[in-house]
C-alpha cells in the first residue's frame, strides 16, 4: 500500500472530480439518447443531463463534507433523473455514502465503497453483471479497483470502456431493452456508456489532482 493510497481526498478535490463527470455527461447527452434510442425509449441523454445539471447547481454552495456530499447527489439522482437509471445511479452514490461513513476518502477504501455502491444497484435492479447494463461497465471496474497496482487509473479506464463494449453482442435481459429480446442485440447499452464516462471523468479528474 503506498502513501496516496491513505492519503485523504478533500472535498475540493471530489468536487472537482463530481464537476468533470456532470461536464462529460452534459457533453455527451445526444450520444447517451441516440445509444436509448436503439434499444429503449431515446430518454437516457437527457435524463442524464438533467440530474447532473441539477447536481452542478447545489456543487458550488454546499459546504458538505464527502459522505453529506454523496448522500446529496444520490438524492439529487434519484429525485432529478427519473427513468430506470436515476434510482439505480442515485441508490448507488447514497451506498457509497452510508459506507464511507465517518472514515476519510482515500483510495484505499475506494473498492469497498464502489461494491456497496454496486451492491445497491443489484439489489434495486435485481440485476447482475451480463444483462447489458451499467453493471456490465461497473463490475469489472471493481475488480481493478479491487485489486490495485500501479497505472490504476489507465487500467480503470481500459475496464471501463472494454465493460461498455462488451455489451454490445449482449442480449439485455433487464430494464427497458430487454422488451425487444434478440433486437436489443448489436447496440451498445446506454448506461454502460454513461457509467464508462463517469469514471473516465473521475480518473482523469484524479490524476491531475491525486493528493491535494
Ligand atoms: P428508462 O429505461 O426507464 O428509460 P434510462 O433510459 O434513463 O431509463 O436508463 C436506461 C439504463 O438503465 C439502461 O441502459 C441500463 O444500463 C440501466 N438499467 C435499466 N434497468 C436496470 C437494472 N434492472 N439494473 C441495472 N441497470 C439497469
Ligand atoms: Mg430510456
Amino acid at each position: 500500500m503506498t502513501d496516496t493510497a491513505s492519503t485523504p481526498l478533500s472535498t475540493d478535490a471530489l468536487k472537482a472530480a463530481v464537476r468533470a463527470m456532470a461536464v462529460a455527461i452534459i457533453d455527451h447527452t445526444e450520444e447517451l439518447s441516440r445509444l436509448d434510442q436503439a434499444i429503449g425509449d431515446g430518454d437516457h441523454g437527457l435524463n442524464m443531463k438533467r440530474g447532473f445539471e441539477a447536481i452542478l447547481a447545489k456543487l458550488d454552495g454546499s459546504a458538505d463534507a464527502p459522505p453529506a456530499l454523496l448522500k446529496s447527489i444520490g438524492t439529487t439522482l434519484v429525485m432529478t433523473v427519473g427513468g430506470a437509471s436515476g434510482p439505480l445511479y442515485g441508490s448507488l452514490a447514497l451506498a457509497m455514502g452510508k459506507a464511507l461513513g465517518d472514515q476519510p476518502l482515500t483510495l484505499a477504501c475506494a473498492a469497498d465503497l464502489l461494491d456497496a455502491g454496486i451492491q445497491s444497484v443489484m439489489s434495486r435492479g435485481r440485476s447482475q453483471a451480463g444483462e447489458k447494463t451499467m453493471l456490465d461497465t461497473l463490475v469489472p471496474v471493481l475488480a481493478v479497483v479491487r485489486a490495485g497496482g500501479a497505472d490504476l487509473g489507465d487500467r480503470v479506464k481500459a475496464a471501463a470502456a472494454a465493460g461498455a463494449a462488451a455489451t454490445v453482442p449482449l442480449r439485455a435481459s433487464k430494464g427497458r431493452a430487454s422488451f425487444l429480446g434478440e433486437r436489443s442485440i448489436g447496440h451498445m447499452d446506454p448506461g454502460a456508456r454513461s457509467s464508462q464516462l463517469l469514471i473516465e471523468a473521475l480518473c482523469d479528474a484524479l490524476s491531475k489532482d491525486p493528493a491535494p
